[in-house]
């Protein structure tokens, strides 16, 4: 198992599954997990500062992930909602939810669950977050934590938007995960920061396949 942490923007999500395809590993996004409870709370008109109507909605909510790394699937209810989910509705609402710590506990249950359904099945499983080393799965004999620049972070997740048909700029794209990595820092539960013994790789100037290929190489040893 491969633990993959980091901020917004530092192409952890396409790193996790290129190397996952690589491995013949399943994979596991966590952040849409979190985002799928995120956009049933705000269909639902649920209050965001509501802590129990939150842990309420999370306990019921019907969400579907897949684990293949090559066709990621993300169901609400049975219905596709892999594009909804990362609107800017739910982008700007998602830390508020995943800092509640019912809905944490909730999530979190589920994905060890998830993590060893895959790796029983397929063998091994990269799983992407900002809590995996520390929270998640503390014995994984791989953790990685990636960094990238803010001018980095901030240029990637605005190619990401506007390849994805959604309005940006890169200071609209900077500010937002700015905003994201404060809130997501320095919440009281599980705040994202690097496990003590995760290893960090700054892919500023890497390209994606780079980082995949120095990945693999630390999955090997
Ligand atoms: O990775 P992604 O940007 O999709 O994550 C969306 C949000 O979900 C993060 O900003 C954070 O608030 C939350 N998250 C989390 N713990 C994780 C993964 C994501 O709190 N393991």
């Amino acid at each position: 198992m491969v633990a993959l942490d980091g901020p917004s923007g530092t192409g952890k999500s396409t790193v996790a599954r290129k190397l996952a395809d690589r491995l013949g590993a399943g994979y596991l996004d966590t952040g849409a997990m979190y985002r799928m409870v995120t956009l049933a709370a705000l269909r639902a008109g649920t209050d965001p500062a509501d802590a129990d109507a939150l842990a309420a909605l999370a306990a019921g909510v019907e969400l579907e992930i897949g684990s293949s790394p090559r066709q990621p699937e993300f169901r609400l209810g049975g219905a596709d909602v892999a594009a909804d989910i990362r609107g800017p509705e739910v982008t700007g609402a998602v830390s508020a939810v995943s800092a509640v710590p019912r809905v944490r506990e909730l999530i979190v249950a589920r994905q060890r669950r998830i993590i060893a359904e895959v790796v029983e099945r397929v063998g091994g499983i990269v799983v992407e977050g900002r809590d995996i080393g520390t929270v998640v799965a503390p014995d994984a004999p791989l953790k990685v934590y990636l960094t990238a620049s803010a001018e980095v972070r901030a240029a990637r997740r605005n190619s990401q938007d506007t390849a994805a048909g959604r309005q940006s700029t890169v200071a609209d794209a900077r500010e937002s995960v700015e905003r994201r990595d404060r809130l997501d820092s320095s919440r009281a539960v599980s705040p994202l920061r690097a496990a003590e013994d995760a290893v960090p790789v700054d892919t500023s100037e890497l390209s994606i396949d780079q980082v995949v290929v120095a990945l693999c190489e630390l999955a090997s040893r």
